[in-house]
């Protein structure tokens, strides 16, 4: 686990640039993550105990994931065919009732992104029973933050001048999520505000909209807008903590948006193993040089056809790398025919299929 180690120590650098992931980006992620202001105020446990906790609920819920079967699994070299990981995004009652059976016909587990706000929320989206079955079949349950929080620092893309209330940036995720607290920093100078709401008046034109006014000016490209350490801490630690006192040992991450960055390096690593995401464009992972908190993921029946997934799977069993697929299986074009036939294409090229953290423990060495 040596490289994977070395990733894990903090890079500096604190001004990210973002993913450069535009097209996908949006990918369907619930814009419905608008809700709550509440975010816990609790005061955050000591470090250590929370490492504690996560060691011991780790151990007991992996033990209890474990299928018998799995016992004749000694060897955790990469499968010489290769191996892919579903991720399925925001936890859906769809994962539920469209994906699993299918995943089941081919005894196939996947990894689902969870937001630990949403579970059992309302009947569109999955609950404590739900996820019970899904990790009982050696299903993953993976952090997708507390509420759909975006982890990444975008620039902004038009200046700031200290009477706006409206920042203009190369994504304006943040205006979703009323009543937390951003930063927009040029690295020099530093202000935190409270979001009042996402502004503007055509698509185009979208800005997140702040209480009080900047009070400084920033440059179009040389500052950034993002959340502090205090709120990242908060959305990647509750939403572990939530899911884990639910039963559920929750070591690796889906980036909401699927966007990932510097800023989201320098805390993902404190609270988990991997991030199912952290780039995309391609789906492939190459066995020899895996890197957990770089991993490549593409969705396989949203924004592809066909063709390019068998060539991809084809590539993978070649090469025994490691894909990464995804779906928001809420979509309409998601289709259980759609999901099975890729199923099917993996297990005609005898490529395994495992979970994002058992393809950390085959991979990252
Ligand atoms: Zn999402």
């Amino acid at each position: 686990m040596s490289n994977y180690l070395l990733t894990r120590r903090r890079i500096l650098g604190a001004i990210g640039s973002g993913t450069g992931g535009g097209a996908v980006s949006l990918a369907g992620c619930t814009t419905n993550a608008t809700d709550s202001t509440e975010t816990a105020n609790e005061t955050p446990e000591n470090t250590s105990s929370d490492n504690e906790n996560k060691n011991e609920s780790n151990d007991s819920a992996a033990e209890d994931q474990q299928p018998e079967e799995k016992e004749e699994e000694e060897n955790l070299d990469p499968p010489e065919n290769g191996a892919v990981v579903f991720v399925y995004d925001d936890g859906p009652i769809e994962d539920y009732t469209k994906a699993f059976p299918v995943h089941q016909e081919f005894n196939a587990p996947a990894t689902v992104g969870i937001v630990s706000k949403f579970v059992g929320r309302s009947d569109d989206w999955m609950n404590l029973e739900h996820l019970e079955a899904l990790t009982t079949a050696g299903w993953e349950i993976s952090s997708h933050t507390v509420q759909h929080t975006p982890l990444a620092a975008y620039e902004l893309i038009e200046d700031a001048k200290p009477e706006d209330t409206a920042i203009h940036a190369e994504e304006y995720r943040h205006g979703h999520q009323e009543g937390l607290t951003v930063e927009i920093t040029d690295g020099n100078h530093s202000v935190t505000r409270e979001v009042a709401g996402l502004g503007g008046d055509s698509d185009d034109n979208l800005s997140v909209e702040l209480e009080h006014p900047v009070k400084h000016s920033f440059s179009a490209g040389d500052a950034v807008i993002r959340y502090p350490a205090d709120q990242m801490h908060e959305a990647l630690r509750e939403s572990q903590r939530d899911l884990e006192e639910l039963g559920f040992a929750v070591t690796t991450l889906l980036a909401p948006y699927d966007d990932f960055d510097e800023w989201s390096m320098e805390f993902v690593p404190e609270y988990y193993d991997g991030v199912a995401n952290a780039r995309h464009g391609s789906r492939i992972n190459d066995s020899e040089e895996f890197n957990p908190y770089a991993t490549q993921r593409r969705y396989f029946i949203e924004f592809t056809s066909p063709e390019y997934v068998k060539q991809d799977l084809d590539e993978i069993a070649d090469r025994g790398a490691l894909g990464v697929l995804g779906a928001h299986s809420a979509k309409k074009e998601v289709t259980e025919e759609r999901i099975r036939e890729t199923l099917q294409w993996v297990n005609d090229r005898g490529i395994e299929v495992m979970t994002l953290r058992e393809a950390i423990e085959r991979f990252a060495h």
